[in-house]
């Protein structure tokens, strides 16, 4: 074998500006380097015991997987190895060299400037490795690849803009991680401190994690610092809120807490655990569809693969955890889960699990399950329209902001109808692009009179949960919008004069209605309004003017629907436009008021005007009347 001279290469750019910021800004919480790299270390174990699954003799005589941590006080040398996986040079190369993750590019993006919590974004990044470099000046990598007959190679680097890597001597597999410790540093030489770190840290890690004894007469002596028994096996009330936390953190590269957890061991027919957590914070992608989700799989306590999607559907997305399963094979493949009907019926039992939890989380502690609405609320609510068999749940689950709460506050469909006043027979809502715009809208002012409360949907996705979403608890949920509006024996006084207005405004709603072909189906009166000279509604089956919004913001071509204008009988300008529509019906400035009265109300929900020039002429030849007069 000839050995070439290591190769010089340079980090991307993303990497060295995150280097850089290990090395001079991030000193606090440091400690978490240890976790990171052994929390690496096990993952490369798992993936030798999948590797081995289909391949008997891939692991040899080695079969003890482990990974040793040994302080070596003499040279200032923290080493962190394991006999797991490995890398070959490609991986080197991509994993911890040149590539940046899209994790690191966000992570630089997401610093606040807050030292402690900027460490704490580094493992929920993916940058874990480089954490090393809070402690070390100069970090050595050697690692062989497991079943690959190359090489070993040598990776170093000092944390600047480079990084060598080249052939090396290395008989087993695995990979040993020197941590050249800075002189700041040297207290993780400490035996106490490494043990303390560890059970801290990464006590509830599936495989063993040994100190190596430096010193004196134990030198090379092993002491296994955790229990191994994997966390979700053990019994479900042994396990403390603090483990769980630690697990989580694990499994999830994060460094959020979780809000709820949920254990369960199912014996039957079937046998398997289940561990769902709910996450604190969503990541920074929960919307690219690229990203993998699902749960971790086990097969008899052998890890088989992270976000097994089979498992839980997309809607739940944000959920994290385990399943373990005595059921499947151990060399179940992506094509076998696709169709296995066991992943089905675990499927179904997270599915069960995870609402289930989320319900008991929203009536035990509903401060706490708004902090859950708010960050994942969005995605919950794509079960509306891509599942059927668990609208009950979601309907309970599903929650609004409204006009009986101050922003930020949500309610549920359940207290919405406790507090529905008496007589009111229907649950109201209004789509709009956010707050604001539906708090301005002159849909609401008759609610506001009557002391009604109106949802708020102003998220985009609410436009297609209503289209499921259309009952609860026997009562229909109502666009406020849309058609006529009916708020039963609530307004019997403004339909008495709903209709006796009709009479009066007859022939110049007829008029105003021909003059606007294009715009409108209708003019009518009514008592929706409060302030609000007019509003524009849309028909029952038509868009409605925010969904038409949202579609052509998303390029869709959107139907031309005609829309009905409804006046408000006692407003002043209404009021004076008719007398003036009397006194002249020919009046050649007519047009221009209606077309004003119109574009308006297009303002007023939040519309584009179809010609906002075509609006400030009108206008102003209004003014030029008014200062002339
Ligand atoms: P993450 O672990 O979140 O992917 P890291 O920066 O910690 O990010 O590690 C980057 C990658 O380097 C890992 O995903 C893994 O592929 C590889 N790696 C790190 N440590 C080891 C190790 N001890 N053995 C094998 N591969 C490793």
């Amino acid at each position: 074998m000839t050995t070439q001279a290591p190769e010089k290469m340079e980090f991307q750019t993303e990497v060295r500006q995150l280097l850089h910021l290990m090395i001079h800004a991030l000193y606090s919480n440091r400690e978490i380097f240890l976790r990171e790299l052994v929390s690496n270390a096990s993952d490369a174990l798992d993936k030798a015991r999948f590797e081995s699954l289909t391949n008997a003799d891939l692991l040899g005589s080695d079969t003890a997987l482990k990974i040793r941590v040994e302080a070596d006080k003499e040279n200032g040398i923290l080493r962190i190895s394991d006999n797991g996986v490995g890398m070959n040079r490609e991986e080197i190369i991509h994993n911890i060299g040149t590539i940046a993750s899209s994790g690191t590019k966000k992570f630089l993006e997401s610093l606040t400037g807050d030292q402690k919590k900027d460490a704490n974004l580094i493992g929920q990044f993916g940058v874990g490795f480089y954490s090393a470099f809070m402690v070390a000046d100069n970090v050595v990598l050697t690692t062989k690849r497991l079943g690959e007959d190359g090489s070993a190679w040598r990776w170093e680097s000092t944390g600047d803009g480079s990084f060598t890597l080249g052939e090396a001597e290395k008989e087993t597999r695995g990979t040993v991680i020197e941590l050249h410790l800075k002189e700041d540093a040297k207290e993780f030489l400490d035996e106490w401190r490494i043990r303390n770190l560890v059970t801290k840290y990464s006590g509830y890690l599936a495989h063993p994690v040994a100190l190596v004894a430096s010193e004196g007469e134990q030198k090379g002596e092993e002491e296994i610092l955790n229990d191994q028994k994997p966390l979700w096996r053990r019994p479900k009330n042994e396990v403390t809120a603090e483990q769980h936390k630690e697990f989580y953190q694990h499994l999830t590269h994060g460094q959020d807490e979780p809000m709820a957890w949920s254990h369960n061991r199912v014996e039957g027919t079937l046998e398997f655990t289940t561990l769902l957590y709910v996450p604190g914070k969503a990541p920074y992608d929960l919307f690219n569809p690229e990203r993998p989700h699902g749960l971790a799989l086990y097969v008899k306590r052998v890890f088989i693969m992270n976000d097994c999607k089979e498992l839980l559907p997309p809607w739940l997305r944000f959920m994290r955890g385990v399943v373990d399963s005595e059921d499947l094979p151990l060399n179940v493949s992506r094509e076998l889960l696709q169709k296995n009907t066991v992943i089905r019926k675990i499927h179904d039992a997270a599915v069960s699990k995870s609402l289930n939890l989320l319900e008991t989380l929203s009536k035990e502690d509903p401060a706490k399950y708004a902090a859950f609405w708010k960050e994942f609320g969005a995605v919950l609510k794509e079960g509306f329209h891509m599942n059927w068999d668990h609208l009950d749940e979601l309907k309970r689950l599903i929650r609004f902001e409204s006009s009986r709460l101050v922003a930020g506050e949500y309610t549920g469909l359940q207290d919405y109808v406790l507090n529905m006043k008496d007589g009111q027979k229907d649950i109201f809502y209004l789509t709009a692009e956010n707050r604001r715009a539906a708090e301005g809208s002159p849909h609401l002012e008759v609610f506001r009179k009557k002391g009604v409360e109106v949802l708020y949907l102003v998220d985009p996705i609410d436009e297609w949960v209503v289209q499921t979403l259309t009952e609860f608890d026997g009562k229909k949920l109502v666009n406020a919008a849309k058609g006529a509006l009916d708020l039963g024996e609530l307004s019997a006084e403004e339909k008495a004069r709903e209709e006796s207005a009709t009479g009066t405004y007859g022939k110049f709603m007829a008029d105003f209605a021909a003059k606007m072909p294009d715009m409108l189906k209708e003019v009518r009166v009514t008592a929706r309004l409060a302030e609000s000279p007019c509003c524009l509604v849309s028909g029952e089956e038509d868009l409605g003017a925010n969904l038409e919004r949202i579609l052509k913001m998303s390029n869709q071509t959107v139907p031309e629907s005609k829309r009905t204008l409804e006046i408000n009988p006692d407003h002043p300008i209404i009021q004076r436009l008719n007398a003036r529509f009397e006194a002249n019906p020919n009046d050649p400035r007519l047009p221009d008021w209606y077309g004003v009265l119109v574009d308006q109300a297009l303002l007023a929900e939040g519309s584009d005007l179809k010609d906002p020039a075509g609006y400030v002429t009108k206008v102003n030849g209004l003014l030029k009347d008014l200062l002339e007069a």
